[in-house]
């Protein structure tokens, strides 16, 4: 039975439909694309436009921009099937997920006209940067500033490990503002086009293995129009919240994409491998591992379509603690899966030519990103068992 049989019960037809295409097109695409890619140091954009072109990257978007008209729902099946078919695009995290519903939801008329259509067809592309070399997981501790200087806006700042800014048009920055009354900073969401003058990029030399870069940025005295504040000054916490969920929903897609990939290459090895009697997977010391981690990507894939069912229903707060937990157990189960499938090809799960070693280190990222395992504890310890904070 299919992946997409299974779903058959919890899916609507749409949406199984929308998996078996996205399937079908992951595959034509596959891993040895992936691999190519990245040897060249080239970008999967023929990917990217086909995908865009089929509907796919602005399936969320809303139709009167040219998009789907669907939810993250929708937009999580489209990277989980990528990723099992060992192509993911990780750029979908940020700016279909990311950029495209803050803008949607909290932009300015002008500004869902200026990207939507964009980022829904995949001609625009839009990355994200919150972390701080110096706030790290304190996100509250950022101090990427922006103050007011007539009509404009001008930043000031360092950011780490923003992902795709070479080849995004634009950066959603997180800053502060200073509020008038308290003078306490508030997050703030910017639009910054990737050649403004100011903004400095250098690339982080990764161990990862994939064709998106990440970038350490300057914000020098950025000057930006009035009109690069996404939405209202004043309702920043919030707007920042209506990303972060789809980040988390689609980190966990991602994850799980990569998980289905990598057991679906060590069931096959273990089917065909024979070096005893019958193949290596009728030993129990390998099966019993990889039927585990079918259950807890299976686990991980239900605790996702929660998160996503609830933030496509408009619940916010309920969203949060599902997204939470859905990264949290992807990640976990992608990181375990990988380690299994690696040490199921024996000698051969180290080489080039088959490929699964590197995904150790791709399968760490949704442990740490966009938010750590020990983050996730944190906010489940505090927030929903209502333990007291170390912090
Ligand atoms: C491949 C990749 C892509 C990324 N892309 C982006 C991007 O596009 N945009 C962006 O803004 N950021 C991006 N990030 C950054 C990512 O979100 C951060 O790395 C992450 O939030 C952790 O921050 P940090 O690296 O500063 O770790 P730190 O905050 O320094 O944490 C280090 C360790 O300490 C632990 N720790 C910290 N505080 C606590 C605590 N209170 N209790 C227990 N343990 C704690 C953490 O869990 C972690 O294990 C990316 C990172 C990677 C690796």
């Amino acid at each position: 039975m299919s992946t997409t049989d299974k779903n058959a019960v919890i899916e609507t037809e749409e949406q199984q439909a929308l998996r078996a295409a996205v399937a079908t097109l992951g595959k034509r695409y596959g891993r040895d694309y992936f691999t190519r890619i990245v040897a060249e140091e080239a970008h999967p954009d023929a990917l990217w436009s086909e995908a865009a072109k089929l509907g796919y990257l602005g399936v969320s978007i809303p139709e009167e921009y040219g998009g789907g008209g669907g939810g993250i729902t929708e937009l999580s099946i489209v990277l989980e099937e990528l990723g099992a078919a060992g192509s993911p695009l990780l750029m979908m995290v940020v700016s279909p997920a990311i950029c495209a519903t803050v803008i949607a939801r909290f932009g300015t008329d002008a500004q869902k006209q200026q990207w939507l259509p964009g980022l829904a067809d995949g001609s625009l592309t839009m990355a994200f940067g919150i972390t701080e070399p110096d706030a790290g997981s304190n996100s509250h501790r950022i101090t990427t500033t922006a103050r007011r200087d007539g009509h404009d806006w001008v930043l000031t700042g360092r950011k780490v490990f923003v992902s795709g800014v070479d080849i995004a048009d634009a950066t959603l920055i997180v800053g502060r503002t200073e509020d008038a009354r308290t003078g306490s900073l508030k997050p703030c969401l910017f639009i910054v086009p990737r050649e403004t003058p100011g903004f400095g990029r250098s690339q982080i030399d990764m161990e990862l293995q994939a064709p998106e870069k990440q970038f350490e940025l300057v914000l020098d005295d950025v000057r930006l129009p009035a009109d690069a504040l996404v939405g209202d000054e004043d309702a920043g916490l919030l707007q920042l919240f209506a990303g972060l969920n789809p980040e988390r929903i689609m980190t966990a897609a991602f994850a799980v994409g990569m998980a289905r990939y990598a057991l679906g290459r060590a069931v096959q090895y273990a089917k065909e491998r024979t070096v005893w009697k019958s193949p290596i997977g009728a030993h129990q010391a390998l099966a019993h591992p990889l039927a585990q981690a079918h259950i807890e990507i299976e686990l991980a894939r239900l605790m996702m379509r929660k998160a996503a069912t609830l933030y496509d229903a408009g619940d916010d707060m309920g969203a949060g603690e599902a997204a939470n937990m859905a990264k949290y157990a992807a990640a976990e189960a992608c990181v375990k899966t990988v380690d299994q499938a690696v040490h199921t090809l024996g000698g051969n799960g180290l080489t080039r030519e088959y490929g699964l070693a590197s995904l150790i280190v791709a399968s760490r990222v949704a442990r740490i990103a966009p938010v750590s395992r020990e983050m996730i504890l944190n906010f489940v310890s505090h927030q929903s068992l209502g333990l007291p904070k170390s912090y």
